[in-house]
């Protein structure tokens, strides 16, 4: 099996190390992973400047490389340029921070993820939602997700979204299969002023939960459980493509 590794925290975070040291023996486990931070890249990709790929040392990969891009491009170069065959398996993460409702359009640990799925392989987004809370769990989660999949006779394609909630080990009470909420900010720009007196923005919000039926990624994450959420790339509002298409309010 062929594992390509990404994130969007940059190839020198903790949390990438965590899921190539994780998954040793499953496979061959390639990194390809920005050389800097691109947190919040989304699934942007760099079209008006040229990439540059350096290989690096990466220790439990068989090669690695530090890409000037965004997350996504990090992937994308990978395997439409050919260098790595198609992997079996795209995983991003683990990021330093959470990635559920909302927060998923935005993500670059999702939007890697995504792309490698896009480009024909499974994929896994991970995230663990506290910086302050250690990754351990989440490495070992993946290690048993990524077996479990494995021994599937027919593995069907997917892309998952894995959340570890803010506590410690001993305090993490199972996982839950969820659908995506809604999550938003309150007092997302703080002002401040520059030395020059003019105003200048930061985006630093509180987060909330605007969609908790209990079924959420939201929810499992707030109960203390790993959520673990279906994606894909279709966007489609299927039921109201379906109302619309036998009653459209465009005249012909
Ligand atoms: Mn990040």
């Amino acid at each position: 099996m062929i594992i390509l590794v990404s994130n969007d925290d940059g190839i020198q975070a903790k949390g990438i190390h965590l899921v190539v040291e994780a998954l040793q023996g499953l496979g061959d486990i390639y990194v390809s992973a920005p050389d800097q931070e691109q947190s919040a890249a989304s699934h942007s990709i760099t079209v008006n400047q040229p990439l540059r790929a350096k290989e690096v040392e990466f220790p439990g990969a068989v090669k690695a490389w530090a890409v000037s891009g965004r997350p996504a491009d990090c992937v994308k170069l990978a395997i439409e340029h050919n260098f790595i065959e198609k992997p079996d398996l795209v995983i991003s993460g683990i990021n330093h921070g959470a990635n559920i409702g909302t927060d998923i359009l935005y993500s670059g640990t999702v939007g890697a993820a995504m792309e490698g799925y896009l480009c024909g392989s499974s994929a896994i987004a991970i995230s663990q939602c506290s910086k302050k809370v250690s990754m351990d769990y989440g490495a070992a989660f993946l290690r048993r997700l990524v077996e479990g999949w494995l021994e599937q006779a027919d593995r069907p394609r997917i892309m998952l979204n894995v959340n570890i909630p803010p506590l410690p080990a001993e305090e993490i009470k199972g996982f839950r299969w969820t659908r995506q909420g809604w999550r938003w900010y309150k007092n997302a720009f703080e002002e401040r002023q520059d030395p020059h007196g003019k105003p200048y923005y930061w985006l630093h919000g509180d987060a909330y939960d605007a969609d908790d039926d209990g079924d959420t990624d939201c929810s499992a994450i707030a109960a203390g459980y790993v959520s673990v959420t279906p994606l894909h790339n279709d966007m489609c509002d299927h039921a109201v493509l379906a109302r619309l298409s036998a009653n459209s309010f465009i005249k012909e």
